[in-house]
């Protein structure tokens, strides 16, 4: 008989709660399913890792709510074998739903201890991710261009710089607003009948997320 660990049930009991806050997308919804959450959060924090919040990790920041993770993650319409770009690798958690989506992820994080950390956390949970820690709002050019990418921090403005990554049809899903509330948009890159670039907005809900610092971000925290 195969035996259910209390973290199996839990992440269960997770995915009712995401299915009655309205995420529809089954692939996104097993993604959560089967990622250790308990993982990538610090060890007093485990007790915690799947009930349906944001979870501080070193640095003062964030490992995202589950349903923002969901949310972010079911627009951003992951295919297998898309290149993925997020910015704000932190724990490295949406990283390793996004490599359970069957993308290539590459991740840029800011802070160098979470850098190093979330490169161990990810190796050992067997997800290949391209980690660099650098400005993430300036992307990750060499790998550029990219079918999606996603920020998981505030942003005071649209990055110029990483609407300029997105390949033909990619999708940008960032958190814009000011430094207390977020509004998530998704920006899809098109053609239009003369063959020109053109660039369509989606707006939806709120969130608070911590800040992106950088270039094209907010100069400080
Ligand atoms: N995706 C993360 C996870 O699954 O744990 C959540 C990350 S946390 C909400 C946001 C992260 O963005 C923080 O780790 C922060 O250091 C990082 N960040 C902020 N500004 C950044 C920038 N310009 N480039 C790269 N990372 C940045």
């Amino acid at each position: 008989m195969m035996s259910v660990s209390l973290q199996d049930f839990q992440r269960k009991e997770l995915i009712k709660k995401l299915i009655e806050s309205g995420i529809k997308e089954k692939k996104v919804l097993d993604a959560i399913n089967t990622v250790k959450r308990e993982l990538f959060v610090s060890p007093e924090f485990k007790r915690f890792a799947y009930e349906n919040n944001a979870l501080p990790i070193s640095n003062s920041q964030t490992i995202s709510q589950p349903y923002t993770v969901a949310f972010m993650t079911e627009i951003l319409k992951v295919n297998p074998g898309d290149k993925i770009l997020e910015i704000g690798t932190g724990s490295g958690y949406q990283a390793a739903i996004l490599c359970e989506l069957g993308a290539d992820v590459y991740s840029v994080e800011r802070i160098e201890q979470l850098y190093k950390e979330s490169g161990i956390i990810l190796k050992k949970a067997g997800y290949g991710v391209k980690l660099k820690c650098s400005d993430g709002t300036k992307g990750w050019k060499e790998h550029a261009p990219y079918d999606g990418i996603i920020v998981t921090a505030g942003s005071p403005s649209l990055p110029e710089t990483l609407v300029n990554q997105l390949a033909l049809g990619g999708r940008l899903v960032i958190p814009v607003g000011d430094k207390h509330i977020q509004e998530i948009w998704c920006v899809t890159k098109e053609k239009d009948k003369k063959g020109k670039d053109t660039f369509t907005t989606d707006k939806y809900q709120y969130f608070k997320f911590v800040p992106l610092i950088g270039d094209e971000g907010w100069k400080n925290a």
